[in-house]
């Protein structure tokens, strides 16, 4: 069989992380492919982006990957990155919660939103009395009889009441996908609660089940690491190393795709060939296209191609968000800053959604004397923010450090990062949508969908999905490997 020819569309982490899993099983099975990845921009790594200036390692996108999903920990240890690899500072392994104008302590054993401990719960200034006894009922409540998908907040609600989907879920689960937990797939986004409501009857005695089976049997790839890691020299060095490390692959920066129609000398031949049209009127042949763009795009460039395609893909909604990153000397700042940062809930009615206090979270990321803290801007309820200009958001994120943290001084250093439509929302029926899309591209053999909008929405997803979708164009190929 001739050599193929792939390209990828989309030089983010699931674009690079596809070639990188192509080569490899090209390599193990004897396969000869031709790999190409077209990036519209003049750098590849998508949303990670890392820059370095006076000594400080700013993060404008993601800034770590969680350890529970192994595969972007196993992806680094591959790529010869493994001793690069950073733990959060356990000693400062807090979150806080902004509640009538204050910053309270998440209970310690609070996961994600369930607690596992019970005094801490119970000295909690956040959570209230009746809160708390609501908390403890989950233990009792059974479990859901229908297989329907539901909303975070009517998930939250039935098992563990209002308080916590006020104050812990809505800002600290729904935050991190800068979503609205009333629209938000609980099954798509969050399958792991769902079973655990499956397998125990109750969130508070799987977790802590899961805690007892983790204290004996930590797995060998995540043993030695904390919940989020990040990479020393900051996260590029993972999109960088992936580069580095591919052998056949040719990456065409610079290069936007703008349509794919059938390549109009194969049709009559029968062969699932297609033509990728660019943006500088060239064009380029291919056997498969692995499309590692947000869904809106790979929307727009199918339109052509397969209309209904195109109508599936653009009902993934996106959300905007924007990070502001400053940095201030330390004797100019009083707040002790005793954690990794703080959540606000939307009855706040604040401006941020989020801060990390990034020189706790993580060692290296800039020099001793000073401090870096991270915002967040935009989301679901304040995505207008991010059209705001530069300066009136850096000025709008100073007051709100200076209400929130009692912050006066001025930054030594502001770094501001606008993401539009880059945070996939996986909203009620996601599952029932990517089937009717996986119906439908079966009629288009040749053609694959990898990244966050799909089946993964952190790096370690997207990781992961590369790598199933690499499988599945393997197969494509040569069905009896
Ligand atoms: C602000 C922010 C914070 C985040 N924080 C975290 C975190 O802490 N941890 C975590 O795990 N995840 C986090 N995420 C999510 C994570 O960044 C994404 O899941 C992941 O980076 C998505 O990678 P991707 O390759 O699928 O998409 P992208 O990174 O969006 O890459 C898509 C690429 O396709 C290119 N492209 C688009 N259209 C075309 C075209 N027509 N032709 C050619 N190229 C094209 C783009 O230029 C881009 O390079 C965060 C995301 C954001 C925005």
């Amino acid at each position: 069989m001739s050599q193929k020819n792939i390209v990828i569309i989309g030089g983010g982490i699931s674009g690079l992380a596809t070639a990188y899993s192509l080569e490899e099983r090209a390599k193990r099975n004897g396969k000869s492919l031709f790999i190409t990845i077209l990036e519209k921009n003049n750098r590849v790594g998508g949303s990670i982006l890392t820059e370095r200036e006076n000594g400080f390692i700013i993060e404008g996108g993601p800034d770590c990957f969680i350890s529970e999903k192994p595969y972007a920990l196993q992806l680094c240890k591959k790529l010869g990155i493994g001793d690069n690899l950073l733990c959060t500072n356990d000693e400062f392994r807090k979150t806080f919660v902004l509640w009538k104008g204050n910053l309270h302590e998440l209970p310690e054993g609070v996961m994600l939103m369930i607690p596992t401990r019970i005094v801490p719960i119970l000295k909690s200034s956040l959570i209230s009395s009746l809160g708390k006894l609501r908390m403890a009922m989950e233990l009792l409540i059974p479990k859901k009889k229908s297989q329907e998908d539901e909303s975070l907040s009517e998930f939250v609600c039935r098992r563990l009441g209002k308080d916590v989907l006020d104050k812990i879920a809505e800002p600290l689960v729904a935050g991190i996908h800068a979503a609205n937990p009333d629209t938000m797939s609980v099954k798509s986004t969050f399958p792991k609660f769902v079973q655990m409501e499956e397998e125990y009857g109750s969130l508070i005695r799987a977790m802590i089940a899961k805690k007892k089976m983790m204290n004996n049997s930590i797995s060998e790839t995540t043993q030695g690491y904390t919940m989020f890691m990040t990479l020393k020299n900051g996260l590029d060095e993972l999109p960088v190393t992936i580069v580095k490390s591919l052998k056949t692959t040719k990456i065409i920066k610079d290069k936007e795709a703008v349509r794919v129609v059938k390549s109009p000398s194969k049709i009559t031949t029968g062969e699932s060939i297609y033509k990728i049209l660019l943006k500088d009127g060239e064009g380029l042949d291919a056997d498969a296209i692995v499309f590692a763009t947000p869904s809106y795009e790979t929307a727009r460039l199918l339109s052509e191609l397969d209309a209904l395609i195109s109508n599936q893909l653009d009902e993934i909604p996106y959300i905007s968000t924007a990070t502001v990153s400053l940095a201030y000397k330390k004797d100019a700042v009083s707040h002790p800053m005793n954690g990794f940062g703080f959540v606000v809930p939307k009855p706040e009615k604040r401006k941020i959604m989020a801060a990390t206090w990034v020189s706790r979270k993580f060692s290296y990321r800039g020099p001793e004397d000073s401090f870096l803290i991270r915002c967040f801007v935009g989301g679901y309820y304040n995505e207008d923010l991010i059209f705001m200009d530069d300066e009136d958001m850096i000025k709008m994120v100073k007051g709100e450090l200076k209400d929130i943290m009692g912050i006066n001084a001025d930054p030594i250093l502001v770094r501001l990062y606008r993401w539009k439509k880059a945070m996939p929302q996986y909203t009620i029926g996601h599952d029932d949508r990517l089937t009717i899309l996986n119906r439908m591209l079966s009629k288009e053999p040749g053609l694959f969908l990898t990244g966050s909008a799909y089946r993964g929405i952190g790096i370690s997803g997207c990781i992961n999905d590369a790598d199933l979708t690499a499988d599945a164009v393997i197969k494509h190929f040569y069905p009896a490997q």
